[in-house]
């Protein structure tokens, strides 16, 4: 092994979301940090995603006038994620630390000349609850010109949206043939797009931009970064983390700490040993998380004592495979299908289970939950022509003629009965259609008896605008009818070790590993077993990024 005599103050490993902020609360400190980061890309799952941040009275929500509190946002936390007996990672010390530092950890990274700016609707998941909010406590970056990173340009991890638009417009897209609103932003984004390209500009969005000017703001800083530079082991002495060991250019070396490390490496979602151990039932065929997902840090930490909490958690995202995506990155997400008016899921009895417009993640937890009593995964998604004509299906557009293979290889079913869509379905067709009537009641008298679907606002939002009277409730009574089956996909694991108020790695006696720090999902989550709102994923990867190396700089 090459000791390279190198020591910097304060390691990262991984470049995911709360990384390059710790490291620019160590650079203001004048301290020196190197992040580690496995793969040829930075950026991490975060870069991929929608790169929204779930922050609580944050200071756009003042700008914009929007009422807001801790002790609100308190409440909502405290409704929605419950007690923490069987979640050692939310604690009412955990969940004050988030809130209280969410919004100084915005206020830090504008310092730094990061821009950030809120989504004004976007509803918490659970809005009905105390303290719930209907407008967004969403922040996200503004679009970034990615030709400003110069030569680093190449090693962003790409989004899942290659579109020049944000993620406020990308959602209003699918809308742009039966609405005006949706034909202005196709409009303004057609139109950005051609200025852009004569201006020489190459626009990237979500957490692509959030990554990027994160990145940006960490060079001209002076922060470190190597890529394919896995880290494989924590050097520990008298107890104490006081480095790592990293491969680089198949060479083994070893780098020292004198304040810190923090692991920032992500989840276990594509080791299905691990998910078969925890999560038994789910494929790491189905995650949409990045390849550097593998969760060696996670056992690492394990090795030298941390505990663990809440690995059987995982941020589900329903999804959908047609023929050809198999082997694609992203597979489709249908998020809105079976929440859009039209559509109902149903088990393999044919039984509607849940609410279908609730969270993604508990939405999939809802089937790896049916599916210990009846066959629910996959489950069918059930909808008519009206759908069809009017919302987008497994990545295709509204009213877009489905390929060919999707009826050929009996992944989209259709028949001209709902009982012989049944049949198809090897569905009992009295069953089938018992259901689908009974959702029809529910439409008619304008309230879903069963679970409530469309009572709150988050419903609406993810149901359609421009239907009424209820944004998600529609008939399923025109012929021709359909079915495409759905997965309990995901975006990434939500179980890792348990860590303190202050991001600190803690054994299971609640004691501390002296300099070693985590955050992120290679964390067990402050969000407990729940997803309040969008953003639960992000948003916790930065704040507690942001507490471990304030917290690191006050033990020196
Ligand atoms: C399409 C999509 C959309 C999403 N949208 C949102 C959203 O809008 N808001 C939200 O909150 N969540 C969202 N999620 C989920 C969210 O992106 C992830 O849960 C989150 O980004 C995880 O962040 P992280 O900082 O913990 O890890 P990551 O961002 O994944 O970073 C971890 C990094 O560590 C590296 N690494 C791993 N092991 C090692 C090692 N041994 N040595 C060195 N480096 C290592 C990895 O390669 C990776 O780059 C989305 C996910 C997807 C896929």
């Amino acid at each position: 092994m090459n000791d390279l005599n190198e020591q910097y103050d304060f390691i990262v490993i991984g470049s995911g979301g709360g990384s390059m902020c710790a490291a620019l609360v160590m650079r203001a400190a004048g301290k020196s940090v190197l992040i580690l980061e496995k793969t040829a890309l930075i950026g991490g799952t975060t870069a991929r995603s929608g790169g929204v941040m779930w922050i609580p009275n944050n200071p756009f929500m003042k700008r914009d006038g929007v009422e807001d509190s801790l002790e609100m946002a308190t409440a909502y936390l405290d409704a929605v994620v419950g007690d923490s007996n069987d979640a050692p990672g939310t604690s009412a010390a955990r969940r004050l630390a988030y809130l209280a530092e969410g919004p100084r950890m915005i206020d830090f990274l504008t310092a730094q000349g990061i821009k950030l700016t809120r989504v004004p609707y976007w509803p918490d998941y659970y809005d009905d609850r105390a303290g719930g909010s209907v407008p967004g406590r969403t922040v996200v970056a503004e679009l970034f010109d990615v030709n400003e990173l110069g030569a680093w340009k190449t090693r962003l991890r790409p989004n899942f949206l290659s579109l020049y638009a944000t993620l406020e417009e990308a959602l209003k897209l699918p809308t742009f043939n039966r609405s005006w609103k949706g034909k202005m932003v196709m409009a303004k984004v057609a139109l950005r797009t051609v200025t852009a390209k004569l201006r020489g500009k190459h626009y990237v969005t979500a957490g692509a931009a959030l990554q990027g000017r994160m990145l940006q703001a960490a060079l001209r800083a002076g922060v470190h970064l190597r890529s394919e530079s896995p880290v494989t082991q924590l050097i520990v002495e008298n107890g104490a983390v006081t480095g790592v060991v990293v491969e680089k250019d198949g060479k083994t070396h070893r780098i020292s700490s004198r304040i810190g490390v923090l692991v920032n490496a992500g989840g276990f979602a594509h080791n299905q040993r691990m998910r078969d151990q925890y999560q038994p039932g789910t494929s790491a065929n189905w995650t949409l998380s990045a390849e550097g997902d593998t969760g060696e840090m996670i056992e690492e930490m394990m090795k030298q004592g941390a505990a663990i909490g809440q690995m059987e958690e995982m941020v589900g995202n329903q999804i959908s495979i047609p023929p050809g995506a198999e082997n694609q990155v992203i597979k489709p997400v249908v998020q809105g299908l079976t929440a859009a008016p039209h559509a109902i899921l149903v088990d393999q009895s044919g039984a509607r289970y849940m609410n279908e417009a609730g969270s993604y993640m508990a939405y999939c937890k809802a089937m790896l939950e049916r599916n210990r009593e009846v066959p629910a995964v996959p489950s069918w998604a059930i909808f008519d022509s009206q759908y069809i004509k009017k919302y987008m299906l497994a990545g295709t557009m509204p009213g877009e003629k489905k390929p060919e293979a999707w009826l050929r290889d009996g992944y989209l079913r259709k028949a001209d009965t709902v009982e012989g869509l049944a049949a198809m379905l090897n569905i009992p067709p009295s069953a089938l259609k018992a259901t689908v009537t009974r959702f029809n009641g529910f439409v008619a008298q304008g309230r879903d008896e069963d679970f409530n679907r469309g009572v709150r606002a988050y419903d609406r939002w993810l149901g359609d605008p421009y239907h009424h009277p209820n944004a998600t409730l529609g008939e399923i009574s025109q012929a021709p009818f359909y079915a495409v089956p759905v997965l309990p996909g995901d975006v990434g694991t939500y179980g890792g070790v348990v860590t303190d108020a202050q991001a600190r790695v803690l054994k299971p006696d609640g004691s501390v590993i002296p300099g070693l720090y985590a955050t992120g999902v290679s964390t067990a989550s402050v969000m407990g077993r729940a997803y309040p709102g969008a953003g639960s994923s992000v948003g916790p990867s930065f704040v507690w990024g942001y507490i471990a190396a304030n917290a690191a700089l006050g033990a020196v």
